[in-house]
């Protein structure tokens, strides 16, 4: 249910109606995205909607097509800026007109190897250094990464080109180890529906990047959006990642029609990964042309300064040669579509040092 609020409410009027709401046991989230306040109202309780039209200072009652309430664009309809609030990157937003480059290894592997990457990521313009050091692989046999040795050699090296962090967690049991040395909270492909992990990232105030199932719906995908937004945590970041289908020629189908089916559904910011949704470095820089032109927010894209030594994803992720071209790329592309690609690149060293 949405309370609509009249657009000369007073804050105490809003205050009563989120009491009312409160005294039956609902959650109450508010919206001042457009010109009226709007709540968004959760529960299993019911309530007569009269009930809570005949209050002061509400404009109107409507129920919700959508069982995502709280991720859905009836409930805001302004597109939700996520403005980093900390950390080398403060003051970056998501999901404004700037298209932001979230770049690096698919796992941080040595010191060497996270530094020279992390410096090929910042020459070409990623805002935002990738890498894990927590792996969801296949096979219990391949590389799991370094853990908490991998995060401080990412932080460090993100930190040296002035850099923000977005690394994976696995697991609700890792949150607080993760969130001391990252900036943006990674919810990989198969923890999509992990719903203990989503609830516990609902409860923190980090940004969320949360990707989407290897074969979620849109409306699944939406609705592990809403777990993370129910506990309150509105800071949202969706990411197509590719989706299983019947064909083999590249490792999953990266699906570009999400990117404005989901804005239209949807007021988060939406970014699309063309490495893990190709699996082929080949592949990679023509899905993210054509991601920036269909409207993604952002890109996350795999980039090792030696892929054919890299421990995981070598075969997608691209030469740093190849990133700096690509971005040179979308940079003429993004100011076809109204937006921007920020060219500072800038070297500010040693950040927070
Ligand atoms: C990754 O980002 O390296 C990764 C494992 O991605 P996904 O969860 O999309 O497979
Ligand atoms: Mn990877």
């Amino acid at each position: 249910m949405l309370v609509v609020m009249r657009e000369d409410v007073s804050e105490d009027q809003v205050a009563a109606v989120v009491a009312r709401l409160e005294r039956d046991q609902l959650s109450v989230h508010r919206s001042d995205g457009g010109a009226r306040v709007v709540l968004g109202v959760n529960g299993t309780r019911e309530i007569d909607p009269r009930t809570i039209e005949m209050l002061e200072g509400v404009h109107e009652v409507l129920q919700v097509r959508e069982p995502y309430r709280l991720a859905s664009r009836s409930f805001r309809a302004a597109d939700t800026v996520i403005t980093l609030a900390s950390g080398p990157a403060e003051g970056l937003r998501l999901g404004g007109d700037e298209v932001v480059v979230v770049a690096g290894p698919c796992s941080a592997e040595s010191r060497d190897q996270v530094a020279r990457t992390a410096a090929a990521c910042h020459r070409g313009g990623a805002k935002l250094y990738r890498g894990g050091a927590f792996k969801p692989r296949s096979s219990p046999y391949s590389f799991q990464g370094l853990g908490e040795e991998g995060l401080a050699m990412l932080r460090d090296a993100a930190r040296e080109e002035g850099m923000a962090l977005v690394t994976e967690v696995m697991d609700a049991a890792q949150i607080e180890l993760i969130e001391r040395y990252a900036d943006i909270l990674q919810v990989g492909a198969r923890n999509m529906q992990n719903f203990t992990l989503l609830k516990e990232l609902g409860r923190t105030r980090t940004p969320v990047l949360l990707k989407r199932g290897i074969s979620a719906t849109i409306e699944e995908w939406l609705l592990s959006a809403e777990y993370i937004l129910a506990g309150g945590n509105e800071q949202v970041i969706l990411c197509e990642r590719g989706i299983r289908t019947f064909e083999s020629a590249t490792r999953n189908t990266l699906d570009i029609s999400a990117i404005p089916v989901v804005k239209q559904m949807s007021h988060l910011p939406v970014f699309v990964d063309p490495s893990h949704g190709t699996g082929r470095r080949d592949k990679v820089a023509a899905m993210a042309r054509a991601a920036v032109a269909a409207g993604a927010d952002g890109l996350l894209i795999e980039v090792h300064h030696d892929p054919d030594h890299a421990l995981s994803d070598g075969p997608q992720s691209l030469h740093p040669a190849q990133f700096e071209q690509l971005m040179a790329e979308l940079r003429i592309i993004a100011p076809a579509i109204g937006r921007s690609i920020c060219v500072e690149t800038e070297r500010r060293s040693g950040w927070g040092r």
